[in-house]
This record gives C-alpha cells, structure tokens and sequence, in this order.
C-alpha cells in the first residue's frame, strides 16, 4: 500500500505518522524461512523546512539455523530507520535519498530491502551454544556423546600436557 505523501510535501513543518503491519510471504534465503512473524513499522514522515524524512521502526521476528547446532533458532528483531525523501535528486551522486515519484511511497518495498539488509549473518540459538560433535555430529546442547576421551590420540595428550605448562 502506497503511503500518500502530498500533504507533507507541500506543507513545511507537518508530519505524517505511519503505523503499518507488513507480512512477507515470501522472504526467503535458500529456501528457509527467514521473517516469521508480521513486521510492525511504525514512526513518521516529517518535513522540517523542506527537508522531508522518514524515521521508523521495524520489529518483527526471524528463523534461521543456528551456525554451531543446525537448530532453527528464532529471534526478535528491532531496529530503526532513516531515509531523505525527495522528489527528485539533482546530485547523481546522492544514493541515500530515496526518491518518491507522484507524492506515493511504496514501503512495503522499503521496509522489506531495510530489513534484509538488517539481518545479522552470525546467527546462534544461544551465546553459549556448544554446537554439534564434529565426529559424531550429536548436538552437544542436548547432553555429551561420549566421543573425545575414546578418539583422543595418546600423542596429543602429551602434547596437550606441554602447553599446560
Ligand atoms: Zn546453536
Ligand atoms: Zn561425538
């Protein structure tokens, strides 16, 4: 849903509040499910001498499989947003002004290329997480398997003891 954008443009000093609640059916990376809940935007559109911005929110929940275990693990994200809106940019060179054409912004668009960009690359299910047992592949958050004592190479138990010291 485009947001209308007249009034604030042609008014210096006003605002317009947005309050809006995205579903992203589709997000995706590889095929794994990434935004899992609604994304709640909200904050507002402002004009202050001419200067027109947008300031909001995202919060919204995300999956992904946790780097050490494998295990989907879910977390809450929120974050806030800047933009410049213009109407149209005279400088080639300004990437961060966000150009709205016939007074209308799509944020529905907007909001989704902000919070993928948002979403962090290292992902755990927890800070501690112990990940999963390089020999047997057991998640070692459930409990121990059992292999490192039997594989430990007697040779690099010595060695071991050696850098003790
Ligand atoms: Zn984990
Ligand atoms: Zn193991």
């Amino acid at each position: 849903m485009p947001l209308e954008l007249n009034d604030v443009f042609v008014t210096p000093d006003s605002s317009l509040e947005v309050d809006e609640c995205f579903v992203y059916d589709d997000l995706s990376a590889e095929g794994e499910q990434l935004v899992v809940s609604p994304v709640k935007v909200s904050g507002r559109v402002t004009n202050i001498g001419g200067l027109v911005e947008l300031t909001y929110t995202a919060e919204f929940k995300y999956a992904k499989p946790c780097d050490r275990c494998l295990t989907i693990a879910e977390k809450t994200m929120k974050r806030e947003f800047l933009h410049t809106l213009a109407l149209s940019v005279e400088n080639e060179d300004s990437d961060d002004i966000i150009i709205v054409t016939g007074y209308t912004l799509d944020l529905f668009s907007l909001v989704r290329d902000d919070i993928l960009l948002e979403l962090p690359i290292k992902h755990l299910c927890s800070e501690t997480c112990l990940g999963l047992c390089p020999k047997c592949g057991q998640n070692l958050n459930e409990g121990k398997c059992g292999c490192q004592k039997e594989a430990a190479d007697p040779r690099m138990a010595v060695l071991d003891e050696l850098l003790q010291d």
